[in-house]
């Protein structure tokens, strides 16, 4: 068995960013009362619609942005989920290409009690986190705003973008973002959690953001930032599509010299355990390092990927764009995809056995068409967390872990057909499971006690669909989550109606 490690030197910056206070005009409020109550005259019925009476009256906002399952566009977009358990069978596709479509529909959504679905890139694994059965499927595909402001210090990108074409906008400009890394993946990422390539520096990607212009249940559009909304905007950071439809984002841009240094190193399983240290000492000696610069070799500190002998190095200088389609290479779309996520302390021997255990538990589903395993460790050091603070704060609840680096483990499988779900999935769940056990048993679980269990903190957007993320964030965080629920959702319109996904606990 062969694994990849992928490297990422920065290139950019002398000085850490210095995290300027998130001032964003004061809100735009666009009332759209008027217009539901016209709907519902025009287009409303008297009762609950069904799903297909639903398509009828969304079509009837505009014809252009609605396909039916005989359509070419339906099947193509029904199609574009990473992991095929997310191709479920909408009753119709809904592209609205402005924030007010958007009002619109969930104006005429509400009122006529019809489900939907909130669709960025497609890329979450869980079924129905994006796609819905019977119901409508909303793309956010069309509203693709992408405007750089005036100072070069934020961009403000529509919720149709993916990380492609962000880095692909900003790389001229000698900027980025923190977002993913990945081309194809989408702004739900910016609702999650998010792990860019400078996330040492400059913290998660919700932290990075400065102000997500929502569509909320009442069909108004606001802003959510550090002044306006700000209990809905650090909601945000981490809520997903529980309080609202982002129709755009705008982030905190970092400028760098023009280009990245990196790209995937190969090594040979027999090195397993040299690679496990070096990500060890990556997690834990990266912590002061703010890296930056435009460089051409590997600086001192990322040696030790060096010394362990690769069979492939693809690291050279480029631009972020190129790096983030590199990386999806080998992540196609349409295989049947499973992951679970859970938070350690960083510790070496604990890294070490966690790659060893995975390695034999992949040995037993190798008869499986297609099946591949994939472990990664994604490290959340102190100096983002406090990043994360100093831009706001989130909901994710990581400011307890002090001094030490937090450790992102995730475990997924991929393979080619439905029909061994039975076989693998139970059984992923189990293996998982008992590595929690270990690390809760070498004290080394990040965990809190909430009074509904004890949870290790999930990150939304590596969870699987039955871990209870929102719960992870601990005790305060789940307060502050409810109280925003009631204030800007009270009738639960994103829990009811927009059932998929990562959703607030309902109390029993
Ligand atoms: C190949 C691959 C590479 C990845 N790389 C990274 C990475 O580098 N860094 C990282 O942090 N994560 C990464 N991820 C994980 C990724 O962040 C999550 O899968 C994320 O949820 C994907 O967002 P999406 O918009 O593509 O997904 P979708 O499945 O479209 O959306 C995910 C959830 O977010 C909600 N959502 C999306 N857009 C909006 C919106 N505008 N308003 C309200 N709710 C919305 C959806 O309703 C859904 O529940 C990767 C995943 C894959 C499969």
């Amino acid at each position: 068995m062969r694994f990849n490690v992928f490297i990422y030197i920065l290139p950019g910056l002398s000085d850490p960013i210095k995290p300027s206070p998130a001032i964003m005009p004061s809100s735009k409020l666009r009332r759209f009362n008027f217009l539901s109550a016209t709907l519902f005259g025009i287009l409303g019925l008297a009762r609950a619609a069904t799903s297909a009476e639903c398509c009828a009256l969304v079509s009837q906002l505009s014809a252009n942005m609605v396909f039916m399952p005989n359509t070419f566009t339906y099947a193509t977009e029904q199609a574009d989920f990473w992991s095929s358990t997310e191709q479920l069978s909408p009753s119709c596709v809904f592209f609205p290409d402005t924030p007010e479509k958007v009002a619109e529909a969930v104006s005429l959504f509400v009122q006529n009690d019809c489900k939907w679905s909130i669709k960025g890139g497609g890329h979450s694994a869980i079924p129905g986190a994006a796609n819905i059965h019977h119901g409508i499927l909303m793309p956010m595909e069309r509203l693709k705003r992408f405007d750089i402001s005036d100072d070069k210090k934020t961009v403000v990108v529509g919720a149709g973008n993916l990380m492609g074409d962000i880095y692909e906008g900003l790389d001229p400009h000698n900027l980025t973002a923190m977002i993913g890394r990945y081309q194809q993946v989408g702004l739900g990422v910016a609702v999650g959690a998010g792990f860019s390539y400078l996330v040492n520096e400059n913290g998660l990607a919700v932290d990075n953001v400065i102000n997500y212009e929502v569509v909320l249940a009442n069909a108004t559009i606001v802003n959510a930032n550090a002044t306006d909304n700000p209990d809905l905007f650090r909601a945000l950071k981490g809520g997903s599509n529980n309080f609202g439809v982002v129709t755009a984002f705008t982030f905190l841009t970092v400028s760098t010299e023009g280009s990245v240094y990196g790209g995937i190193l190969y090594y040979n399983e027999s090195y397993l355990d040299r690679v496990s240290d070096v990500i060890y000492d990556y997690h834990v000696r990266f912590n002061p390092i703010a890296y930056n610069k435009a460089v051409n070799a590997f600086p001192e500190i990322f040696q030790g990927w060096l010394d362990i002998p690769t069979y492939g190095n693809t690291v050279h200088n480029r631009q972020y764009y190129d790096l983030s389609v590199e990386l999806e290479n080998g992540f196609p779309n349409g295989l049947v995809q499973e992951q679970r996520v859970f938070t350690v302390y960083a510790d070496a021997q604990l890294y070490k056995d966690l790659w060893a255990h995975f390695h034999v538990w992949c040995q037993g589903y190798q008869h499986i068409p297609g099946f591949y395993g994939l472990h990664v460790n994604m490290p959340i050091t102190a100096r983002a967390v406090h990043e994360g603070i100093n831009k706001g704060g989130n909901i994710l609840g990581l400011e307890g872990a002090g001094n030490r680096t937090l450790g992102t483990i995730y475990f997924g499988v991929s393979f080619n057909n439905l029909e061994d779900i039975e076989e693998v999935l139970p059984a992923h769940d189990e293996f998982v499971k008992s590595m929690i056990a270990l690390a809760e048993s070498r004290g080394l679980l990040h965990r809190y006690i909430v009074d509904t269990g004890d949870y290790s903190y999930s990150m939304l957007t590596y969870s699987g669909f039955d871990q209870p993320v929102i719960e992870s964030y601990g005790p305060e965080n789940m307060q502050k989550i409810v109280a925003v629920q009631d204030a800007y959702d009270p009738d639960r319109v994103f829990q009811r109606l927009v059932p998929g996904g990562q959703k607030i606990p309902v109390p029993t």
